[in-house]
């Protein structure tokens, strides 16, 4: 694989997304600073220079686009993984995409598609992870977040870029293979708010109900008096009550 280094850019998955029909699976881009990094919905995702990772996979999915709704949710599975098998406690997932740490925004998510037809998904992953963040970079962060930083021994970015690299891709095959009940399990594991009261926020709507982990298809599953009921879509925003 190849991997696209800059100091500077301004997203990494806008650069793999130009460039995706020179790309092969498992090609990453790796930059030190985004002038204008992604959340969802056009959102920001905070990209301040040096001591952060920010990455993008490009990936060729041999699934078509109505199987690969589940995909965040295996991506959140790996970083964390990964992290875990580093000696970082205290992680947790939140559906549909971010990873936390002791409860504060330690990571985000972004998979952007490319180019589908019924046989195969062209995908970018996009994920940011604030490795140590200073006050006044946290600053402008408008929700609480954490960092890397009390981690016992840190690994260097390098490090750490390698081996989310070989955790994705491994998940990732065994998503092709065996779909997202293969995760379930490691999902619900981690997920901070199973068990738990929960809104989801559908604007102009919300749905409050006890978050009862995900079902096969990554939708979340919430029970309340009209039942236990799978909600998905990218427009969703869930809130702990
Ligand atoms: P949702 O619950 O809908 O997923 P979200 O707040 O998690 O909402 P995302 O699009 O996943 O939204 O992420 C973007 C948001 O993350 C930003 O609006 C900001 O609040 C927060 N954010 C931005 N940069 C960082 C960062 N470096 N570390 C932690 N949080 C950040």
């Amino acid at each position: 694989n190849r991997c696209f280094y800059f100091d500077e850019t301004n997203s990494t998955n806008a650069f793999m997304l130009n460039h995706a029909s020179e790309l092969e699976s498992g090609d990453i881009c790796v930059a030190e600073y985004q002038s204008a990094g992604r959340g969802r919905r056009g959102r920001q995702w905070l990209s301040p220079y040096g001591h952060h990772m920010y990455a993008s996979l490009f990936w060729r999915l041999n699934l078509d686009i109505s199987n690969a709704s589940g995909l965040s949710l295996v991506v959140g599975c790996s970083i964390v993984k990964t992290l875990q098998e580093l000696g970082v406690e205290g992680l947790g997932v939140k559906w549909p995409n971010d990873i936390y740490l002791e409860h504060k925004k330690l990571a985000g998510i972004l998979i952007e598609l490319s180019h589908h037809s019924d046989r195969q998904t062209e995908l970018v992953i996009g994920f940011g992870i604030n490795m140590s963040m200073s006050v006044e970079q946290g600053e402008l962060i408008d929700q609480p977040w954490s960092d890397l930083s009390a981690m016992d021994n840190m690994p260097d970015k390098t490090m750490l870029v390698v081996k989310i690299h070989q955790q994705l891709k491994r998940d990732l095959v065994l998503f092709e293979q065996q779909g997202l009940d293969a995760f379930l399990q490691r999902w619900n594991n981690n997920d901070l708010f199973i068990n738990r009261e929960v809104t989801l926020l559908m604007a102009p709507n919300a749905v409050t109900g006890i978050c009862r982990g995900i079902d096969k298809q990554g939708a979340i599953l919430l029970e309340n008096d009209q039942g236990t009921n799978a909600f998905v879509g990218g427009e969703i925003s869930l809130r702990a009550n």
